[in-house]
Parts: structure tokens; sequence; C-alpha cells
């Protein structure tokens, strides 16, 4: 337990015979011995398990762990849970700053959350659509008929003739060398290829970009926001906001040591949920430092981006009930695919995306800037008359310390293993548990979710030694 090995693991019953203050006075003596004096004046806190984030991951993890009677801190670095879901409420209706639509809700578990907590949801409608070229020429459905047979027949040729792996770029391009240049198939391409994996098709793997795993069913939007699932999941726990994680002490049969800022917090399990971006930055130093191969994974596996602006209007300058609007903008990722809040609120509010790469060089811009290129776009497809949004907001999530990018994309030269093996504990002491973590169901809500639930499956099945 401490850094000084004297204590093996205890089995639970002793755990729970341990006092709180016995057991932070004699470990804190213990761990103490030795360290400068900065380090001695930390405050030491202690629990079974300590989780660093308090994202759908760390919070399924801890909820999980605490109804199985274990003791559990979550440290999250910024000053509300949820990480990636979050909803700002200020425009007057729903604006999902990270993920928006519960994908494929069939069997999924978020479903039941949502249930759980009497949340409304509304099935948005994939066909409902309008595509407009970048002159805002509105096309046909014929001719987005045509470009989807396309993409399909593509998709099948390169499944048939990809021996080994390229980027999907690439691979598109050996195939179909005209592919790219055709505005409607690289729409496409974008808006839902780019779009659905975060990740350019420059840097996409075109062997495993698409063999992850979804639910059935269309997917759907909780109209009164998604943070109400984080809020469901965080009731009861212990969660320490603020708190910066900067170092993370191991041992294997001897616990952890987290220090964040001037606390330390000992433990006997580590479930570390920070996102890829953050682990790939590696701001935070582990000790000892995470296993070659686990960094070469971590390397190897991309955060991809996408960017939100939500432009509130007067009145709707657009169809109402048309769920979404294409535009085959000349450069591929920008502004590509609106969302209508008229189909599911009062609120005259058009949300656009910025995907690949695009995305980080929309979020380079000023708040000025970045609303001048979205409405540029809405004016493509709605006229030049359409007049400056009441209300904008807007996101940068590759800006963001704490996430550095939108969510995990399969690289070219990754491959399923590298998210998966990133699950395994290390030393039986520190696990990680992130969208990361799954390759079946990377990038999604659902995916944190269940990789949180496994990495406190795997302490009470696996490594507790009760
Ligand atoms: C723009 C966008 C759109 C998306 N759309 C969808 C969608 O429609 N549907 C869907 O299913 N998914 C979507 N996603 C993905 C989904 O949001 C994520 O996969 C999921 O929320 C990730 O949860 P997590 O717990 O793994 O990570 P996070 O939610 O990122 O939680 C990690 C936590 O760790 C904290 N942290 C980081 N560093 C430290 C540190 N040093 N110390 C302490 N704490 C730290 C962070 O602040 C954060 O709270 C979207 C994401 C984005 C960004």
């Amino acid at each position: 337990m401490t850094r000084n090995g004297r204590l093996s693991v205890p089995n639970r019953r002793d755990m729970l015979k341990w006092g709180t203050g016995a057991a932070l006075s004699g470990l804190a003596a213990g761990s103490l011995a030795g360290v400068p004096p900065a380090k001695a004046r930390a405050q030491v806190r202690e629990a079974d398990v300590i989780v660093i984030g308090a994202g759908v991951a760390g919070l399924a993890a801890a909820r999980r762990l605490t109804e199985l009677d274990y003791d559990v801190i979550v440290l999250e670095a910024t000053h509300k849970i949820g990480g990636r879901l979050r909803t700002d409420r200020s425009l007057g209706a729903s604006f999902e700053v990270g993920a928006g639509w519960i994908h494929g809700p069939d069997g999924n578990p978020l479903s039941d959350l949502a249930r759980a907590v009497n949340s409304p949801t509304f099935v948005t409608d994939d066909d409902s659509f309008d595509v407009f070229a970048a002159d805002g020429t509105r096309q046909s459905r014929a001719a987005v008929f045509t470009a989807e047979q396309r993409l399909q027949g593509l998709a099948a040729r390169i499944d048939a003739t990809l021996a080994s792996d390229l980027s999907l770029a690439e691979a598109i391009r050996t195939i179909d060398p005209a592919a790219l240049s055709d505005p409607l198939t690289r729409w496409m391409l974008s808006a839902y290829t780019e779009f659905d994996t975060g990740g350019p098709l420059e840097r996409l793997s075109a062997l495993h970009f698409d063999e992850d795993e979804a639910f059935d069913g269309a997917d759907v939007i909780l109209t009164q926001g998604y943070d109400a699932i984080a809020a469901h999941l965080a009731q009861g726990l212990d969660i320490r906001l603020n708190a910066v994680v900067e170092a993370v002490d191991y041992e294997a049969g001897d616990g952890a040591a987290v220090h964040a800022g001037d606390a330390i917090y000992e433990s006997h399990f580590v479930i570390c949920t920070v996102p890829l971006g953050v682990l790939k930055a590696e701001t935070i130093a582990f000790d000892p430092p995470l296993p070659q191969a686990m960094r070469a994974r971590l390397q190897r596996l991309q955060m991809g981006n996408v960017t939100k602006i939500a432009l509130k209007f007067d009145h709707a300058h657009w169809p109402v009930d048309t769920q979404y609007f294409g535009l085959m903008t000349s450069e591929k990722g920008r502004w590509n695919y609106f969302l209508n809040y008229r189909t599911f609120s009062e609120e005259n509010i058009l949300l656009g995306f910025s995907v690949g790469a695009y995305a980080a060089k929309a979020e380079a811009m000023h708040d000025a800037e970045m609303t001048a290129d979205a409405m540029d776009a809405v004016r493509t497809m709605f006229g030049r008359e359409v007049p400056e949004p009441e209300d904008v907001r807007l996101t940068r999530w590759s800006q963001d310390p704490f996430t550095r990018g939108a969510y995990s994309f399969t690289a070219f030269g990754s491959e399923p293993q590298d998210f998966d093996a990133l699950a395994r504990p290390v030393e039986k002491t520190l696990l990680f548990a992130g969208e990361h973590t799954t390759f079946r169901h990377h990038g999604t809500v659902h995916g944190a979710y269940l990789s949180g639930l496994e990495a406190a499956r795997i302490i009470d099945d696996e490594l507790w030694e009760g």
C-alpha cells in the first residue's frame, strides 16, 4: 500500500475494518518518510480506488465500485463533471458542447440511463436532408443516390482488395482515382466518414476505420440535455473538482499514490480515464513510466476533431421540417453539415459541424472569424440576405488541455488491438478506461460507459485479493 512496501494489499474486510483516520495517519507516516519537505506538507488522503477524470467512463467505474462497497474518490481537473458530455442551456435549447446523440439506442446501456432520468428523447431522421453544391444549388435525390451507390461500391472494393494498410484517402485513390474530385462523393466521405470517425481521410486506416461495432436503431438526442446522464451517474460519489492530476506512482502489490496539487491520494488501484489526447501529450507523469509497448500504442492511435457552432436567429431562414442540411464546401470538412433545431425545439438554431483536418483550422480562428466562416456556409445555402445570428456558441475541443481533441480514431498504422490493450491493468494496480480503450465502441459515450464498467469488473473479479 505505501511507497515503502511495508504493507501488502489487504483484503476487503481489513479495508473495511480500518478506520479512515487510523489508516490515514499510519499511511501518511509510512509514505512520507524520506520525501522532500514540500511533499511532507501535502495532505494525504486514501481510498480503495482513485478514479482520474469525471467523464462518463470515470463516473461509471466509480459508481459501480461504490455499489460494490469500495471506497472511491474521483479526481476531476475541471470545475464540473461530465467531461465530453456537457450541455449549455443558455440559448434556450440544449446545445451539446460534446456528445449530441445516443448512437444506436436499441440495446444501448445509455437508453436505460436516459429512461432512468426520465429524459425525453427525439429520434433524428437521417433520411430528412437537403444537400447543396458549393454554389448553393440543391442536389437532386437521384444525384445523392448515385453518389451513395458509388461510395458503397468503393467500400466493398476496399474490403475485397486491400492486402495491407493504407490511409483511407490513398486506398480510395488507388481504387477510384476520380472519387475524391467528385464534390458529392467527397462531401459524403467527409460529412459521413470524417464526422463519424473524427479522423481525416488522409490519416484513417483503410483496413480498420469501419470495423468497430454499433448498436441498432435510429440515433436519438436528449432534448433536455445529455448531461442528465452524467449527473445521474455522479449521484452520491466523492468527487473532487479542480483536482488536476500531475503524477501517478504505482507498484505491483503496493498500491499507488496520485498527486494533484498539494494533495496526495493513496489507493490500492487507480483507474485513469483522461482522454487519449491527454495521455499522448504526457502531461501526467507515471512512475515507473508506462510500458514501452503501451506508449507505442498511445502514439499510434490518434485523436480526431469535430468543431460545432450553434447559430441562433430571430426566425428560421430555412425549411423548418428538414432535419439536416449538407453543403459540399470546396474545402473538405468545412461546415458541411447542419442540424436544424426547429425539428425538435422552438428555437431557431442551426448547429454546424466542421470535421477532419478543417476542424482544427476552424478552432484556430477567433470567435468572430469562425462565425463569419460558418455564416458564409449558411448564406450559400439559404441566401446572402440571411442576417447575422442573434447569438452564437462554439467549441474548441482541440485546444482544451484536458481533452486535446474530440474522440479517438483508428489511424493508418494502428490496429484494433491498440485500443483494447490499453484496458489491461499495468502492474495489477493501474488501469485505464475511457472511449479510447475499447475498439468496438471507441469514440462514443456508450463506449466510455462500458469501459468504465469493465475497469470496475477487472478490479473486483481479477485484482482484488479479498
Ligand atoms: C464534439 C464532440 C461530439 C461528440 N459526439 C458524440 C455523439 O454524438 N455520440 C457519442 O456517443 N459520442 C460523441 N462524442 C464522444 C463522447 O463524448 C466521448 O466518447 C465520451 O464522452 C468520452 O468519455 P470519457 O469518460 O472517455 O472521457 P471524458 O468525457 O473526456 O472524461 C475525461 C475526464 O478527465 C478529465 N481530466 C483530463 N485530464 C485530467 C487530469 N490531469 N486530472 C484530472 N482529470 C483530468 C477531463 O477534464 C474529463 O472530465 C463526441 C465528442 C465530442 C468532443
